[in-house]
């Protein structure tokens, strides 16, 4: 059958899975590390509802910070703010050349990216399954681009914490559901799942996890310890 073979895309091209109500106010009141929130801004500037929750977040945030007491400030603290406002942020063209251009990456990764998904330097992390690590000092997780070529099933794992994964581009299923461009799954340590790549085109996607997997199928435990990602 011809349509079979014919992606699926959902009404209005918007996506179907999203940021949870904690992650919003945690972005919103700034209480995200950097890798973390990095997903959360990749997924809002492809997601109008996450956008209209974001600002309905901030509006209870700023009521917060309103009927909380003021603190002193420190000696020295305005200056050090208005200094740094000071400071000529790089041209916004400087910045857009030095990452990808690609028009499916969101604007904050850009900036992590040395290149668009094509040439970046891509791992090899076992067959059909590549890797690019993003630049986070510091980060104890996983924060990079995975591609994983149609049809590709990732080795079975859960997590010892979170794991956030924002798709790109293409799409993949496992059995918490489908993930099309713009969906973020969030799974926790009660998840144990598989996905596996859409047959039509590689699928991108940004994963971040706040402590390394743990894999747990035949193939996943024998990978388990030459690879953290
Ligand atoms: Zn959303």
């Amino acid at each position: 059958m011809v349509a079979a073979a014919i992606p699926q895309f959902r009404p209005g091209g918007q996506p179907a899975h999203h940021l949870s109500e904690e992650l919003l106010l945690a972005y919103a009141t700034g209480g995200l590390s950097e890798a973390v929130a990095l997903v959360a801004a990749a997924h809002l500037t492809l997601c109008p509802s996450c956008r209209a929750e974001l600002a309905r977040a901030q509006a209870i945030g700023g009521a917060l910070v309103e009927a909380t007491p003021p603190v002193a400030m420190q000696a020295g603290a305005l200056d050090r703010l208005l200094a740094r406002l000071d400071q000529p942020a790089p041209p916004a063209e400087e910045r857009l050349t030095a990452g990808s251009r690609d028009r499916d990456i969101p604007g904050p990764l850009r900036a992590y990216l040395p290149a668009d998904a094509e040439n970046l330097p891509w791992r090899k992390v076992i067959a059909g399954l590549y890797e690019y690590k993003l630049d986070l000092p510091g980060h104890q997780g996983m924060a990079s681009l995975l591609r994983i070529i149609p049809g590709k099933a990732m080795p079975q794992h859960t997590h010892r914490g979170h794991e956030m994964t924002l798709v790109l581009r293409g799409d993949f299923d496992d059995k918490t559901g489908h993930y099309g461009a713009g969906d973020l799954a969030l799974t926790d340590d009660t998840v144990d799942h598989q996905p596996v790549a859409g047959a039509h085109a590689d699928c991108i996607a940004l994963a971040v996890t706040d402590a390394p997997l743990k894999l747990t199928g035949t193939f996943g435990r024998l990978l388990n310890p030459f690879i953290r990602f």
